[in-house]
């Protein structure tokens, strides 16, 4: 939900997600359609399904208070069931390949992945203070056009975060990635959790990382600057202004079309009629 209305006093609140943040980025009107629950073309979960898998076993694993070392690739096989329903059950589809040995191959990637991740959440996750999954709904002030000041919140989950015995706050991302380069498609996600994690303790971050057990590297610290605060942080104005403002002009350009899954719903591809007027307004 981007926008919600306030309780007491009926004025629209933003909340606005990672996700909506990016979504922004590539294009207004698709962050807008994203948020209004407009028809999207069913995207194939498959890619999806080995990182989903990993996230939810990494993730169950750590909540449970009686866990213990080596129980995870046993969990894998009916964490994947339950992720195959789920996405069933939200009408989603999955185009397993035709290889009959696909769900046996994902099986495989996923035990390997959290076999090869426990020794890290050993060393570095679970000696501490810790939460595995965990929600924010981070409240920020900004500035307003007219020169007043607004609230809006920061909204979404972090895979981990952990508090050392100093005190330093850490991210964890988890990533069922082979690129060893990927990290680089999550900055911008670990600087949103780096402003979300000082709203809501009052400190930034000490470090953010993914960990990434299927890469030759499997963890990649990353260390957010004063610099990708700030960028970030004109971002998050910039969109709240734009939501303020009901600007959600779909792009000029044709860059971010092509593989954008709302364009079915999107005006600027909509039909033309005989009378020559789109079916949908702008
Ligand atoms: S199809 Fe293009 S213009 Fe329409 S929402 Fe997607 S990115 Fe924006």
């Amino acid at each position: 939900m981007a926008v919600s209305r306030c309780k007491e006093c009926g004025r629209l609140v933003i909340r606005l997600s990672w996700s909506q943040l990016r979504n922004a980025d590539e294009c207004k009107q698709k962050r807008f359609l994203t948020v209004s629950g407009a028809r999207k073309q069913a995207r194939d979960q498959r890619l999806f399904l080995p990182g989903n898998v990993t996230d939810r076993v990494v993730r169950n694993w750590l909540k449970d208070p009686n866990r213990e070392p080596g129980q995870m690739p046993g969990m894998v096989s009916a964490t994947l069931d339950a992720v195959r329903e789920s996405i069933l059950e939200k009408g989603e589809r999955i185009a397993w390949k035709r290889d009959l040995d696909d769900r046996k191959n994902i099986e495989a990637d996923c035990i390997e992945a959290v076999t090869k991740i426990e020794p890290y959440l050993l060393k570095h996750v679970t000696p501490f203070e810790f939460e595995a999954d965990f929600r924010f709904d981070a409240p920020l002030r900004l500035p307003r056009p007219d020169g007043t000041k607004e609230t809006i919140f920061l909204i979404g989950y972090m895979d981990i975060i952990v508090r050392d015995d100093q005190g330093n706050i850490y991210v964890f991302d988890v990533k069922h990635t082979k690129d060893g380069q990927y990290w680089r498609k999550t900055v911008g996600q670990l600087t949103y959790y780096d402003l979300a994690v000082k709203l809501i303790f009052g400190q930034y971050t000490k470090e953010t990382g993914l960990l990434q057990p299927l890469c030759p590297k499997p963890t990649h610290p990353h260390t957010v600057d004063a610099q990708a605060r700030m960028e970030l942080y004109q971002r998050v104005v910039k969109v709240a202004n734009d939501i303020w403002n009901n600007d959600n002009a779909p792009n000029e350009s044709n860059e971010h079309c092509g593989n954008c899954e709302m364009r079915m719903a999107c005006p600027k591809f909509a039909p033309i009629l005989k009378d020559g007027k789109k079916r949908v307004k702008l």
